[in-house]
């Protein structure tokens, strides 16, 4: 079984600083990043906006449901 020590950024690969820019996928083609979270009652409470590629170690800035172009503050 893997964890998350397992997952250390490849010194092989380049990493690249694109704090401040949203991405569901990395430049390198993972889509796993290391995050800080929060739980609450078995479900992520909150999570931080900065994150780590678990591959190559880019940084980038998660997404969350207000960047969703189709999101809409109050539902029906
Ligand atoms: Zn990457």
């Amino acid at each position: 079984m893997m964890t998350i020590l397992d997952f250390e950024p490849d010194p092989e690969l380049p990493s690249f600083d694109f704090s401040g820019i949203i991405m569901h996928e990395c430049i390198c083609g993972s889509d796993m990043w290391k995050i800080v979270v929060s739980f609450k009652e078995y479900e992520i409470a909150s999570y931080m906006l900065d994150m780590e590629c678990i591959h190559c170690g880019t940084r980038a800035k998660a997404p969350t449901p207000p960047d969703n172009p189709e999101y809409e503050e109050y539902n029906d």
